[in-house]
């Protein structure tokens, strides 16, 4: 486990400081177990400060999908989605690896990070099986 502290900056330093170190984790109530995303400093189900920061599946579901028009020399079209996280947490992302019209609700996915402008972010792939 890589040496990640809690960043002064509050939940969402600590999240970006897991994700710089390659280590993508969500937050976990260590009262009602209820998994966090967004980052916070409090249960929303619970009000507990019992805060785990846990790693993720990375399996999900497209809970809703976008298509971002761009032209070609400027990358072309991509894909903005909603993942639902086999977690129970929803989170704003991107499907790669299928053209983006291509992205369906209710796709199964996979997690992966990959770096865009020298940061780390999670994108998901097209998951071969199931999402469970
Ligand atoms: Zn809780």
């Amino acid at each position: 486990m890589p040496d990640v502290k809690p960043a002064p900056g509050g939940p969402d330093a600590t999240y970006f400081a897991y994700l710089e170190a390659g280590d993508w984790r969500i937050q976990r109530c260590g009262a009602c177990d209820t998994h966090i995303f967004q980052p916070r400093v409090m249960c929303p189900s619970c009000g507990s400060e019992d805060i785990q920061w846990v790693a993720p599946s990375g399996k999900g579901v497209v809970h809703s999908t976008t298509v971002i028009r761009r032209r070609p020399e400027s990358g072309g079209d991509y894909n903005v989605c909603l993942v639902d996280l086999d977690e129970g947490v929803r989170m704003m992302s991107r499907v790669e690896g299928l053209d983006p019209t291509e992205v369906a609700i209710g796709m199964p996915v996979a997690a992966r990070l990959a770096e865009q402008d020298g940061q780390k972010v999670v994108v998901f792939d097209p998951a071969a099986g199931g999402a469970s």
